[in-house]
């Protein structure tokens, strides 16, 4: 007879031949001929919890737990409340691993289609320390009932991509400080620097004439002062493909983008595409990298 549950456990490669084979684990264990679907499919769900707490797969946990937290509910095994608070803590957990590759995010909640409790917590913003440490998710008062428990709470976070400096976010929704000063004294920095150069030039120039086959000309003096050759950060391909790895040809085009929109829909892109990547590949490294190099590039040219 076909395993019952199979949906919940598809995604996660568990294949026939590896549910008969827990079957009979099961049944010799316990001495039992016929173990029940429901059985096997818990039994199921605590190996894959233990493989993927084993390599410390954060976004493998958020699923597993998520998943075994419909299948509790579907089938009145017990209520899913606990199991959806792992699904959430692990997903936390999964950005804290950004976090400590150096991108900084906050995790906004996105009360979809919900109930009255978790619409009233709809777009508060907490930084991932702060969430981990109130688990705000999910909704302890939630009233949701999707099979037979209340309280299956839909919320999720959405993480938004956050500044250095920006370090304080409090779980009100005041607007957010927008620390513009330093941009504003580097501006004015930059057009004093021309203008003076400029007028060096023009200086030069006028008093004294040269041979126009090696005179300076003048734009070449300005804008050897505007564009930095080096930032603070590495920036170069070579620093990125040593670090992350991946395709210098991207790394190219984005250390080369100079529109703040085409760079954050590289950055997006690759943000996409890391949430399909296990941590510890090198696809997951490299999408680590791509955003990297993406973020680094939107602040050397001014874009936040
Ligand atoms: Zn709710």
């Amino acid at each position: 007879m076909p395993f019952q549950y199979q949906k919940y456990f598809t995604q996660f490669g568990v294949d026939e031949q590896a549910i008969e084979k827990e079957r009979s684990e099961l049944s010799k264990q316990f001495n039992q001929k016929n173990v029940s679907d429901k059985d096997l499919a818990w039994s199921l769900f605590a190996k894959l919890n233990l493989e993927a707490a084993k390599k410390n797969n954060a976004n493998l946990l958020s699923r597993i737990y998520y998943s075994q937290a419909l299948f509790a509910d579907e089938t009145r095994r017990r209520n899913p409340f606990d199991l959806l608070q792992q699904a959430a803590h692990w997903k936390l957990m999964e950005m804290k691993e950004l976090e400590n590759a150096g991108l900084k995010y906050a995790a906004k909640i996105s009360a979809f289609k919900s109930c009255e409790a978790c619409k009233s917590q709809d777009g508060q913003i907490f930084t991932i320390d702060e969430a981990l440490q109130k688990m705000p998710l999910p909704h302890k008062e939630c009233t949701t009932q999707l099979f037979n428990y209340p309280g299956f709470c839909r919320c999720e976070y959405i993480f938004e991509r956050i500044k250095e400096d920006q370090s304080r976010l409090t779980t009100s929704n005041s607007p957010r400080p927008r620390p513009r000063k330093v941009i504003n004294i580097a501006l004015i920095a930059i057009v004093v620097l021309c203008f003076a150069c400029i007028t060096f030039g023009w200086v030069l120039q006028t008093f004294f004439p040269i041979d126009s086959a090696v005179a300076i000309p003048t734009s070449t003096l300005s804008s050897s002062v505007i564009i930095p050759t080096s930032t603070a950060s590495g920036t170069s391909v070579d620093q990125y493909m040593q670090e992350y790895g991946g395709n210098p040809d991207v790394y190219t085009k984005i250390l080369s983008l100079t529109d703040c929109t085409t760079l954050q829909q590289e950055f997006d892109q690759a943000s996409a595409n890391l949430a399909l990547q296990s941590p510890g590949t090198s696809q997951y490294k490299w999408s680590i990298g791509y955003m990297k190099a993406s973020d680094n590039r939107m602040k050397q040219i001014a874009c936040y």
